[in-house]
């Protein structure tokens, strides 16, 4: 009730949420209560979480944040919120987005931006800006977002709370509406790295429903946070300090860098050439799987159709011409292009080739280095509408979390800091495959 009351309060200012599922919200928390009376609670009992609206959640409305998909109520939930919702956890309602999840400030949602909670004239970051806004503004302790090339660390990191992006195959996408199915991974968003732990246990483990999902054990991260870190060696590659990184972030890195080396760990400074074309590489492999993964709404199956039309093709025609926004289609027509005959070595192949190099030399850093920090975007947290009309100043942004997605390693977003103006600057921890907990252990300390 106390999170309704905020989510009343004052996400008119904010816009946190596209759905508030505020009558179920309370009947869960009532069953919750009782199963905790009766001694079976889980490890989530009466938690409120917020959950992107890209996560497909039973009988309730998950729109992408897309004129197409404004009225769809999904049949089913994915895997990831039905483990929250086994662990006791209570659905407050669904966060807004960049549509589709292409996007880094969530003004690509056909309903409304969101503010950043931090100061309401910024952008919350995106695409999971609705998760970070919610947290931030107490409207939910905790939120889940979705992360393809940054989409929960950047805004975790504008908006100054915690965000993990799991390893490819550590939580199911079953019922995460695809993005680019070989870089999408669920993750939490939370206040603390405690709390992120504690979300991801519950939403981590293999499912027979995902192809990609990785049969193994998934041992609890947040038991593990205390252990000592001494001794930890962490790695800084010098192509992070570009031209293109702002000082008051790269203060923030190499401040924590420090903080690092006082609680015993060692910093060893090495090279990440690959960084520059992770950032093309990655526009050109999502907007190529995103053009296949958007082929399903055509206006015929579910979501939106437009009127008047006089043959099939007239159906896909126009409803695809309504129903999504400007950005999915310069995704769409990127990724044909880039996979049409003519045009797919110059540029999708040579992508995957790229995207070789990026996992080699992760590989090559992790094999003597327990973990990577890096900023997670060049600046703080920029005004609304100011990166909107420019399309390319927006990719920029991304040059730090994509190489993660690529590689399909997990890294964890934390604040490290505040600009001069108290904007939060957010760095992230890149572990190896399936070292979650080694990463928010680090993470823990430092916070
Ligand atoms: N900003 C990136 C993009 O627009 C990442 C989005 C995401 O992670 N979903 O593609």
């Amino acid at each position: 009730a106390a999170y309704l009351e905020q989510i009343e309060k004052t996400d008119r200012h904010i816009g946190a949420y596209l759905t508030v599922t505020a009558k179920e919200a309370l009947a869960a928390a009532d069953a919750a209560d009782t199963a905790r009376r009766q001694g079976r609670a889980g490890s989530l009992c009466g938690l409120p979480v917020a959950v992107k609206d890209n996560i497909c959640t039973a009988g309730v409305r998950t729109t992408c944040a897309s004129k197409m998909l404004a009225d769809f109520t999904p049949p089913y939930s994915a895997t990831a919120f039905k483990k929250l919702q086994a662990a006791g956890a209570v659905l407050l309602g669904k966060t807004n987005m960049d549509e589709f999840a292409m996007g880094s400030t969530t003004e690509n949602s056909h309903f409304h931006p969101t503010k950043n909670p931090v100061d309401p004239t910024r952008v919350p970051g995106g695409s999971s800006g609705g998760s970070a806004a919610a947290v931030a503004s107490r409207q939910a302790p905790l939120a889940l977002g979705s992360d393809t090339g940054g989409s929960i660390r950047q805004p975790a990191a504008y908006c100054g709370v915690v965000g993990l992006k799991p390893t490819y195959g550590a939580v199911s996408r079953y019922g995460l509406v695809a993005f680019a199915s070989s870089l999408d991974q669920i993750g939490p968003l939370a206040n603390t790295v405690e709390d992120v732990a504690l979300l991801y246990d519950a939403i981590c483990g293999h499912d027979p429903r995902d192809a990609t999902s990785a049969p193994r054990d998934y041992t609890p991260t947040r038991t593990a946070l205390w252990q000592d870190i001494s001794g930890l060696k962490i790695a800084l590659p010098r192509e992070y300090f570009g031209p293109g990184l702002s000082a008051p972030v790269k203060q923030g890195i190499l401040a924590a860098a420090h903080r690092f080396e006082q609680l015993g760990a060692e910093i060893v400074e090495t090279t990440l050439p690959s960084l520059d074309s992770a950032l093309p590489a990655y526009y050109v492999i999502s907007s190529a799987e995103a053009s296949s993964n958007l082929a399903r709404f055509d206006g015929v199956k579910y979501g939106f159709r437009a009127a008047g039309f006089t043959s099939r093709d007239e159906i896909y025609l126009k409803s695809r011409s309504q129903g999504f926004g400007a950005e999915v289609k310069r995704r769409i027509l990127l990724g044909s292009f880039v996979l049409s005959a003519g045009y797919f070595d110059a540029y999708y192949k040579k992508a995957q080739q790229v995207r070789t190099l990026v996992v080699q030399d992760f590989a090559r850093i992790l094999d003597t280095c327990d973990m990577v920090l890096s900023p997670v975007a060049p600046t703080t947290a920029y005004k609304l509408g100011e990166k909107q009309g420019d399309p390319m100043q927006m990719y920029l942004g991304d040059v730090y979390t994509v190489p993660v997605n690529i590689a399909g390693l997990p890294a964890v977003s934390l604040p490290c800091g505040r600009d001069e103006q108290g904007l939060p600057v957010g760095m992230q921890l890149i572990g190896r495959h399936f070292g979650e907990a080694q990463i928010l252990r680090a993470a823990h300390h430092f916070a």
